[in-house]
């Protein structure tokens, strides 16, 4: 038997999640976000589902469009950091991508450039987050600059982030919504601002366009239960199997550094997942995993290629049982808060080492 270790994909359920948000935000188009690789999903297996019933797919950098365009994808993609450099704006043009305008230098680089075709821009305005997008108090002067651009489309969208939408008690959304309302009263043209926590929390953000990424995964970007993620659906399921199983005393100790100690006599199970496979080596003693579909935690350091875990009161584990990492019954984000990260860590940073299977077409 090969090695088990599967990051299982369930197309199924990233198609459901889409309907959520659209549900949730029916007078929205939708911008589906598969940047980094679709969350670790795997850009070319998302993209290809999500491309017909998306409005727009949005990657973070001409190099990600590129590989979806190679690969057939011909919807409009968005470059949500826009470009890096000026002769992109060409590249960018040949291949109908979309651009985000971000800066100043992003608008110069615009208004010098000779397109075959012109581009349609995103003009993005920091309402508080303060890491890309243009001051508030440039807005109409740069808004004006790129409709009187020749390398731009008419339809310019204006749009902004939020830094706090996960957080549904921070005063911070409601705060750079009524910025935005304020920004973008006097221009005729169509705005954006949500993300995953802003679609499913925040109706009042939806706008003409929504630009959700994490929910389509099936996860809830909010730390507490939320009103609607209960009803989205986990794609990734990252599965392993019980490779050994070992009795270990009393006062014996399990894995490196002997920071795990047998307070009673205790079944380890050894699973062949580790942090070369996308298992995050911070994980401490106690973070959960599922045993033939039951709870069993984390026992002992996380190895490269294995981790170890204590199945002392699953007696029915033998060799050769599944092991669930993440995913259906166990939600990445419960793993991550474990390992003092978020779900969108976990699943992006999954290596090729472990083959994304699509199992649910
Ligand atoms: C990544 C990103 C999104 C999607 O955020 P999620 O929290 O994954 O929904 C939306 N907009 C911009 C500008 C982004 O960079």
């Amino acid at each position: 038997m090969a090695r088990p270790n599967q990051a299982r994909l369930n197309l199924a359920a990233l198609r459901h999640n889409l309907s959520v948000a659209r549900t949730l935000a029916p007078g929205s188009s939708v911008v589906a976000v598969v940047k980094a690789n679709a969350y670790g999903h795997g850009a070319h297996i998302v993209a290809r589902e999500l491309a017909p019933l998306a409005d727009a797919l949005a990657v973070a950098c001409i190099e990600e469009a590129v590989a979806l365009r190679e690969s057939g994808i011909t919807s409009p993609i968005l470059l949500l950091q826009g470009v890096f450099e000026a002769a992109e704006l060409t590249l960018a043009s040949e291949l109908g991508l979309w651009v985000m305008v971000n800066t100043l230098e992003q608008l110069c680089w615009l208004e010098e450039a000779r397109l075959q075709q012109p581009l349609r821009c995103w003009l993005k305005v920091d309402t508080g987050m303060h890491r890309l997008g243009i001051e508030p108090s440039d807005t109409a002067a740069i808004y004006q600059r790129l409709q009187a651009c020749h390398q731009v489309q008419a339809d310019i969208v204006l749009c902004t982030h939020f830094a706090s939408a996960d957080d549904p008690a921070s005063p911070q959304t409601a705060a750079q919504i009524s910025e935005f309302e304020r920004l973008s009263a006097d221009f005729p043209c169509q705005r954006s601002a949500a993300n995953s926590a802003g679609v499913m929390a925040w109706p009042a953000a939806h706008y003409d366009w929504v630009r959700p990424g994490y929910m389509l995964y099936g996860n809830s970007p909010f730390a507490g239960t939320q009103a609607n993620s209960g009803s989205l659906q986990a794609v990734m399921t990252l599965v392993s199997a019980v490779i050994a199983l070992h009795d270990v005393a009393p006062g014996e100790t399990v894995g490196y550094g002997a920071i795990w100690t047998a307070r009673r006599p205790s079944r380890i199970a050894t699973v062949t997942i580790g942090y070369g496979d996308g298992y995050p080596r911070l994980a401490p003693a106690g973070t959960p995993v599922l045993v033939n579909g039951q709870r069993a935690t984390l026992a002992g350091r996380v190895s490269m290629d294995m981790i170890t875990v204590d199945v002392t009161d699953l007696p029915a584990v033998r060799i050769g049982d599944e092991v669930v990492l993440w995913g259906n019954g166990l939600p990445v984000g419960e793993v991550a808060r474990h390992v003092g990260t978020i779900g969108y860590e976990l699943t992006t940073r999954m290596p090729a080492r472990t083959p994304r299977i699509v199992v649910t077409p």
